[in-house]
């Protein structure tokens, strides 16, 4: 790539090394402090840092931090990819991810939903990847349909190309003023979101009446194509379709996902970063062995091991999240379930009262974290037998040695994973 102004030069060498002194003192990987002290030298350091590049943004409420990797990881084949690896999604971590790889031709920048339309204004990027959208940390996030409109308004009239899940009705309205759209097929588990239509408020009925969506069978086709009752607002026409294990590329042929990461979340992770991948000219069969390198992402799905236990760690940060991590988890294993209320998990727990937790029935429930009561209450609730532990540790010492599963939010995750090791 061209070579920055001198200016630009020596904010982004000030940033990298402040984040070295950041790692050194152990305050974290430091891709956001760096990238502070970078654009306080240099505001504008972002949009020069993005020039000349491919640049692919990710957002969505969950698996912006898998596809990230996935995307990275198909790209790769082509070439250096600079992409922010530890989940630092907004400008400050953009800086960084760009500054400590100069001279990668391709960007994979996973985008905090919210800064989705700043950071696309300051580096012009031509792919935008969006998959999901549902509610997240009440006290906090904004309203998601307004956050959809807001990502229309910033797609719109820009020469951007998107790649959208058009089982997400909220998703496709917020991706449809843009010029150009790859829809992909990926599923919708969590729908309580979704009942509404975004364009006119009415109801969005979910059958089967053929706008298309070939290669699914009459019950997927049933279960995941939807309309507005009283207005023309509907699913597009998909270029992509997952469908179970097998995903149909734009030209009818079928790859199966056998991936590593497990789980239809990921598959649908993985179906959206071929779409990305053929859009940069990467046809599956080159991207697909890459996306199966990919074990784990900053922890998730890494199993570690203590006293002849195998421990298989879940992150779940918001209902959505929770239904993906019960289709990971094993019925017959016996599982943690682990809840704090921090800053960065959303101090309000109401959320636990969306989710469904009644599939946990049958096998041993041990709950564990600083919000134990308020999942405990709600396990009560639902006629979920559980054991109450006042530590992880604790929970980990009352289940014999075996194989164990763990679901756990943001800051729980964090403090599991730094107690047992940051395999990555
Ligand atoms: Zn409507």
């Amino acid at each position: 790539m061209s070579q920055l102004p001198l200016r630009a030069q020596l904010a982004s060498a000030l940033g990298r090394t402040a984040a070295t002194l950041s790692r050194a003192t152990g305050r974290g990987d430091g891709s956001v402090i760096g990238g502070r002290v970078g654009l306080m030298l240099e505001p504008d350091l972002l949009r020069k840092l993005a020039a000349d590049r491919k640049l692919v943004l990710v957002s969505a409420t969950n698996g912006k931090t898998t596809t990230t990797r996935l995307i990275t990881s198909a790209l790769q084949e082509l070439g250096d990819v600079a992409t922010n690896a530890f989940g630092a999604n907004m400008p400050a971590g953009h800086v960084s991810a760009l500054a400590s790889n100069k001279d990668a031709p391709y960007g994979v920048l996973e985008v905090d939903e919210k800064y989705l339309p700043e950071v696309l204004d300051t580096t012009n990027a031509g792919l935008v990847c969006l998959m999901n959208l549902s509610r997240d940390q009440m006290d906090r996030a904004a309203e998601i349909w307004l956050l959809a409109q807001k990502w229309r308004r910033a797609l719109a009239g820009r020469p951007v190309h998107v790649i959208a899940n058009c089982d997400d009705p909220l998703v496709t309205w917020g991706a449809s003023t843009a010029a150009r759209v790859t829809w992909v097929a990926a599923g919708q588990r969590w729908r309580e979101d979704s009942w509404c239509c975004p364009e006119c408020g009415g109801p969005l009925d979910r059958s089967g009446f053929g706008n298309g969506g070939q290669g699914l069978t009459a019950a997927q086709m049933a279960d995941t194509n939807w309309a507005c009752r009283e207005c023309t607002f509907r699913r597009p026409e998909p270029s992509w379709v997952l469908d179970g294990e097998y995903v149909t590329d734009p030209r009818g042929q079928h790859w199966r996902l056998d991936i590593q990461l497990p789980g239809q979340a990921n598959r649908a992770n993985a179906a959206v970063a071929l779409a990305v991948a053929e859009t940069l000219g990467l046809d599956p069969a080159r991207a697909l062995p890459r996306l199966r390198m990919v074990a784990s992402v900053a922890g998730r799905y890494t199993t570690v091991e203590r006293d002849g236990r195998s421990l298989r760690l879940l992150l779940a940060k918001n209902p959505a999240g929770w239904l993906e991590a019960f289709d990971v988890a094993d019925p017959a294993l016996p599982i943690i379930l682990s809840v704090n209320a921090q800053g960065p998990d959303g101090r309000d727990t109401s959320w636990l009262w969306d989710v469904d937790y009644r599939i946990l029935r049958g096998r041993p429930v041990l709950v564990t974290g600083e919000r134990r009561l308020d999942l405990a209450l709600r396990l009560a609730v639902a006629g979920v037998p559980f054991q109450l532990c006042d530590s992880f540790e604790q929970a980990v010492g009352l289940l014999a040695p075996g194989k164990i599963d763990v679901i756990a939010n943001y800051t729980a995750f964090q403090q599991i994973r730094a107690e047992f090791g940051r395999a990555v």
